[in-house]
């Protein structure tokens, strides 16, 4: 598979690309995938060191290249770190896949907190522009940049708007999905290109941060394909928005969720 762009090689065969919340979930099927298509890695996490260290190993042990850099994305200070060690140990950058995202315990919105709902768009929305802009400095040809790619990764929640659940974290995909048509739009003419994945219900560890390790046991019958999907299924449609075959694709939203 092709990488994001003309010159946009950074290191490995098809350029370098950061995936936020690369230790687990999502973001490590994201990192394992990518290594396979060419792509130099950048796996960031935020606590989950082992972890971020075991997909390393996992990409090295294929002759993949990947580093893990530790940094919490909700800290602006830290987000500049993580792209300055990325420029310095991999090379230009040529994808972001803005993954990292946080829910916390199902809940009424009746009880929902200002200080949660602080956490919640700290990660999901603050962490996501800090991330995005670090990326635009580098890849916009109005900047010098090559070029390159956003993938953000968004929720079926966003349209669907959890209730019940988590409104909070609905809501902060939806400011999510709004930075991308923007984005898109101001940053077309620069050579990048900006797009977003709406996962639905996904076997990954976030269900357990929301109070139901199960969630996807219970849900995963009632959709329309009859069940939950995997992270490597999530992270086959991200390398395809960012490869050469999406160069015509900017501003789109994927709904990868079973039809729901
Ligand atoms: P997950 O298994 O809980 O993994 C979350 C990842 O984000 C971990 O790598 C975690 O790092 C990282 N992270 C959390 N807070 C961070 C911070 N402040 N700074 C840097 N990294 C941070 O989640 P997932 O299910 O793979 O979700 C990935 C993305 O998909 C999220 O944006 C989520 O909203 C979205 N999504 C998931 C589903 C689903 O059903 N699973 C559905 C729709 C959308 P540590 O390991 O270090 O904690």
């Amino acid at each position: 598979m092709a990488g994001a762009g003309d010159g946009a090689t950074g290191g490995g065969v098809s350029g370098v690309m950061l995936i936020t919340g690369g230790s687990r979930g999502i973001g490590a099927a994201t990192a394992r995938l990518a290594a396979r298509n060419g792509y130099t890695v950048g796996i960031n996490y935020t606590s989950a060191r082992e972890q971020a260290e075991a997909v390393v190993a996992d990409i090295e042990g294929a002759g993949g290249k990947a580093l893990a850099i530790q940094a919490d994305i909700s800290d602006p200070n830290s987000v500049e770190r993580l792209f300055h060690i990325c420029d310095l140990e991999l090379g230009t950058l040529s994808v972001l896949v803005n993954n990292a995202g946080i829910l916390e315990t199902q809940a009424r919105f009746e009880d929902i907190t200002a200080d949660r709902i602080d956490r919640v768009f700290a990660v999901n929305v603050r962490g996501a522009f800090m991330c995005a802009r670090e990326a635009v400095k580098r890849m916009s040809t109005k900047h010098g940049g090559a070029g390159g790619a956003i993938v953000n990764v968004s929720s079926a929640a966003s349209r669907l708007g959890s209730p019940g659940e988590y409104i909070d974290y609905a809501a902060s995909k939806g400011a999510i999905d709004t930075m991308t048509i923007g984005l898109s739009k101001e940053v077309a003419s620069e050579g990048i290109r900006v797009n977003a994945v709406r996962p639905g219900i996904i076997e990954t560890d976030i269900h357990a941060s929301g109070g139901e390790p199960g969630r996807v046991e219970r849900i995963g019958p009632t959709l329309p394909m009859g069940r939950g999907g995997t992270a490597e299924e999530i992270a086959e449609t991200i390398l395809w928005l960012a490869s050469d075959e999406a160069s015509y694709v900017t501003g789109s939203f994927i709904e990868a969720s079973g039809g729901r």
